[in-house]
């Protein structure tokens, strides 16, 4: 069983066994309460302001080399690894997630192995600190996890990454394509071709090929998802290439889903606004953006990976089976969509 898994009436019966002897657990009112609780389905949690949840701009000056390690950020963000509870929703499932390392990308492979899904992850092998971090707590869910290290420019490397993770896992039915490169420039006169060039390649052409290669596999039922940005709708000065890749990525979204809808297999994005991830210290900012970072949100903070996790698994979820060319958006209380 998923060691993360919180039943909340199994949980209550050993407190009140603990409390009042083993016979007080099978009568009267701890069942009753057990029941009460099982049916709400909901382990209590206490209230608390989301604005006050985590940490606020000011941040520490901080730069690291691209593509950067979230074990190297301060504060480090959270990706849910103390806190995401699974309920099984997608249990036998099986998922692959570019950027699975850190940021959005890992938040999501936590959840969906404490979902009950395995889990393969690809990133850069630069990154195989944080990738190290994200096996083990797979793992710990007790689920599969598959390392695929390599650079998504590469077509070649996309379709062997496909069909590595499809004889890895055992199948493929979510994929969830979230790596991303993110550099900002002032000016556009600053953006080299080579530069334009790795952005388009990353952020469109490897979702382009990762997606054409999977779709042998994904049977009805299969769930694709995307992370586009809110860039998509209001682009960033600094960000001009990054911005257009978004938007590509929504509109790939869209149409996407109305071609594979007779096929059963549903395709969302998800667009956030701006996260606190290792994406936005190593180039994906300037530092005087980087102390204010999501300070211009009504929430007056940036999310965290851990605040994104239930928009993955709700978009990839049997239950969500009428949702598809839809973007979620989670920008703090503002933006788009
Ligand atoms: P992140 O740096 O933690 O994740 C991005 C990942 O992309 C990296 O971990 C890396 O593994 C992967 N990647 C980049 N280039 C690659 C390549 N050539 N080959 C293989 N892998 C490569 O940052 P994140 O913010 O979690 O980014 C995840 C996604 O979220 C990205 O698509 C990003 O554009 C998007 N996003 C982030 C924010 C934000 O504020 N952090 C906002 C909107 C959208
Ligand atoms: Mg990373």
């Amino acid at each position: 069983m998923d060691p993360h898994d919180d039943n909340p009436l199994s949980r209550r019966q050993i407190v009140s066994g603990m409390a009042t002897g083993i016979a007080a657990v099978v009568t009267g009112p701890a069942i009753a309460q057990g029941a009460a609780s099982a049916a709400s389905g909901a382990a209590p949690s206490p209230l608390g302001n989301p604005a006050e949840k985590y940490p606020k701009p000011p941040f520490p000056n901080q730069s690291q080399p691209w593509p950067g390690l979230a074990g190297k950020m301060q504060p480090r963000p959270d990706h849910g690894e103390t806190s995401y509870r699974g309920s099984g929703r997608l249990a036998g499932r099986n998922a692959l997630i570019t950027g699975g390392d850190s940021g959005i990308g890992r938040a999501a492979a936590i959840a969906y192995a404490r979902e009950g899904a395995n889990v393969a992850i690809n990133y850069l092998p630069a990154e195989e600190p944080d990738a190290r971090e994200v096996v083990r707590l797979i793992q710990a869910a007790g689920r599969k996890a598959v390392a695929l290290p390599g650079d998504i420019r590469s077509e070649a490397f996309c379709q062997r990454l496909v069909s590595d993770a499809v004889q890895q896992l055992g199948g493929l039915d979510i994929l969830v394509n979230n790596a991303g490169r993110q550099q900002s420039h002032d000016s556009l006169t600053d953006i080299s071709t080579e530069q334009f060039d790795w952005t388009m390649k990353t952020n469109v052409y490897a979702m382009f090929w990762i997606t054409k290669a999977a779709l042998a596999h994904l049977q009805p039922g299969s769930a694709i998802i995307n992370t586009a940005s809110v860039n998509a709708y209001d682009p960033s000065e600094n960000l001009i290439d990054y911005a257009m890749t978004k938007a590509a990525i929504m509109n790939f979204t869209k149409g996407l889903a109305k071609q594979l809808a007779k096929q059963g297999i549903r395709v969302n994005g998800v667009a956030p606004g701006p996260f606190w991830t290792a994406l936005q210290v190593s180039g994906g900012q300037t530092q005087e953006k980087l102390a204010k970072f999501g300070g211009d949100t009504p929430m007056g903070r940036p999310g965290q990976p851990a605040e994104l996790a239930p928009v993955y698994v709700q978009l990839a979820a049997a239950e969500a089976s009428y949702i598809t060319g839809q973007i979620y958006g989670a920008s703090g209380g503002r933006g788009n969509p």
